[in-house]
């Protein structure tokens, strides 16, 4: 790329957006630390020679223009959450961060939100309950996170087992081109096969395709109350047995897993007085009829699960969804933590599990296990003390293998998180040779230059 000085990226990018615009850009260091990483903290960022602080998408177009012209990298931003690396800065490039394009409004008639990249998740849901509906896409960072970055993610969360991810709620979106053009994809029709379904295609594309600046979205009516189910097994293997028993006979509105080593973690912050035996628990939410949470609690127990309980209280079922949701956190006061994302076919998920208990004995590694248990997704998390040279160098081992397991079970290196760069270096193995060219043609085809994002999976 090229060897634009700082200096005249910032000159530049203060001419293209002209006068009373000159806010927008930051070429101070200082401020340009705080969006040079996300939350993949073992990825070691790049300096970037500005950040273009968007308010509408003339503010995208405008810094994509300038990129475009001198050849420097762009990296889309939302609110920095991400777990893979995604939103890394990278050396000379340009962040343009979408945190600040905050419109919303939602159409009840329609059953549709229209909204800014910036939108946090949770402001998107408190929107819609506002009229009496729901936005479901639930990632455990709902509260700081963006729906900008929830779309470039395709992120999932826990009650996507029963009502799907973030692409399935997008009727259109907004972009800007690699060459500074605006586009929109898709419509406000529920219904809509005209021509390709390019929107799907920008949705997961990790920043690296275009840069979002709207959304049109679905709503659903409220949903029905919930119950929820706790379990806790003997030992992880079981708890696995439970999970895949469960799938099969019902469609639980959300089914959590964590095992000991998660829990303990979770414990230090907030007690929950487990019984010390205990080796995972397993969440479940329906809002299907009682029989639903019956079929749970009796596959918990043939699965040999040493404690059921069922409880119709929504705060009391909101709290233990709270502990789950606390998990991250809590583990990474342990240590650094390199966090899976991987992903099984439902009946392979006892194997996964062993897989991993096998993989942390072998490393000598810690590695607390949560997952959204009813997609299959598991985010083993990989901990370890980065000061010490050899626990770093098993972790990513460790890390590795992991992943070489999901993908020799028929699954995947992310069921959620995106690839950003931590799995870039697995994404060939899962997709083969000739999708993996696929991909690198689109990607020409879109950014011949390649300034969208590099240096990640693409
Ligand atoms: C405690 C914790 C729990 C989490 N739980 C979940 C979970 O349950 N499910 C889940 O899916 N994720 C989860 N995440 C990960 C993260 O919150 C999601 O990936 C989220 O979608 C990222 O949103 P963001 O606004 O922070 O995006 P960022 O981290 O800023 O960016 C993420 C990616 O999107 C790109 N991007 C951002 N905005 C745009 C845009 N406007 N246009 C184009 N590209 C863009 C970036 O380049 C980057 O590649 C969790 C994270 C944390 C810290």
């Amino acid at each position: 790329m090229s060897g634009t000085s700082p200096a005249a990226v910032v000159a530049a990018l203060r001419a293209e957006l002209g006068p009373g615009r000159a806010d927008v850009v930051v070429g101070d260091p200082a401020v340009m630390e705080g969006y040079r990483h996300d939350r993949a903290t073992s990825v070691v960022p790049g300096a970037p020679s500005a950040v273009v602080r968007a308010r509408v998408a003339a503010d995208v177009q405008a810094a994509v223009r300038v990129a475009a012209r001198l050849r420097v990298p762009v990296v889309p931003r939302g609110l920095g959450t991400g777990l893979s690396g995604g939103a890394a800065a990278v050396d000379g490039c340009i962040v343009v961060s979408t945190a600040a394009m905050r419109d919303l409004r939602v159409d009840p008639a329609a059953m549709l939100a229209v909204c800014g990249p910036g939108i946090r998740n949770t402001e998107l849901k408190d929107a819609a309950a506002a009229h009496g509906l729901w936005y479901p896409p639930d990632p455990s960072s709902f509260e700081i996170c963006s729906i900008g970055g929830n779309l470039a993610t395709n992120a999932g969360g826990l009650c996507c087992v029963k009502y799907g991810v973030t692409t399935d709620y997008v009727l259109a979106l907004e972009v800007v081109l690699a060459d500074g053009r605006a586009v929109r994809l898709g419509g406000p029709t529920v219904k809509d096969v005209a021509g390709y379904d390019l929107k799907r295609l920008f949705v997961g594309s990790e920043g690296t395709l275009g840069i979002i600046t709207g959304a049109t979205l679905r709503l659903r009516p409220a949903p029905p109350p919930v119950s929820t189910v706790v379990a806790l097994f003997p030992t992880l293997r079981s708890a696995g047995h439970a999970v895949a028993d469960i799938v099969t006979r019902v469609r639980p509105a959300a089914l959590e897993l964590m095992d000991r080593a998660a829990l303990d973690a979770v414990e230090r912050v907030r007690p929950m007085g487990l019984d010390p035996s205990t080796a995972a628990l397993v969440l479940a939410r329906t809002d299907g009829a009682g029989a639903e949470a019956a079929a749970i609690t009796d596959a918990c127990e043939r699965a040999g699960a040493s404690y059921v309980a069922h409880t119709d209280d929504a705060d009391e079922g909101e709290l233990l969804m709270g502990a789950r949701r606390m998990a991250i956190p809590c583990v990474e006061r342990l240590g650094t933590v390199l966090i899976e994302d991987v992903g099984v076919p439902l009946p392979r998920i006892p194997e996964l599990l062993a897989a991993v208990e096998r993989i942390a004995a072998e490393h000598d590694t810690f590695i607390p296990v949560i997952g959204h248990a009813g997609d299959g997704n598991f985010h083993p998390l990989v901990t370890f003390d980065a000061s010490d040279p050899d626990a770093t160098r098993r972790s990513a081992t460790a890390f590795d293998g992991i992943m070489e397991a999901a993908v020799a079970l028929g699954g995947t290196v992310s069921g959620e998180h995106g690839i950003g760069v931590l799995k870039a270096r697995h994404l060939p193995a899962q997709l083969g040779p000739d999708v993996m060219d696929l991909h690198r043609r689109i990607k020409t085809a879109l950014d011949p230059q390649g300034i969208l994002n590099p240096g990640k999976w693409i």
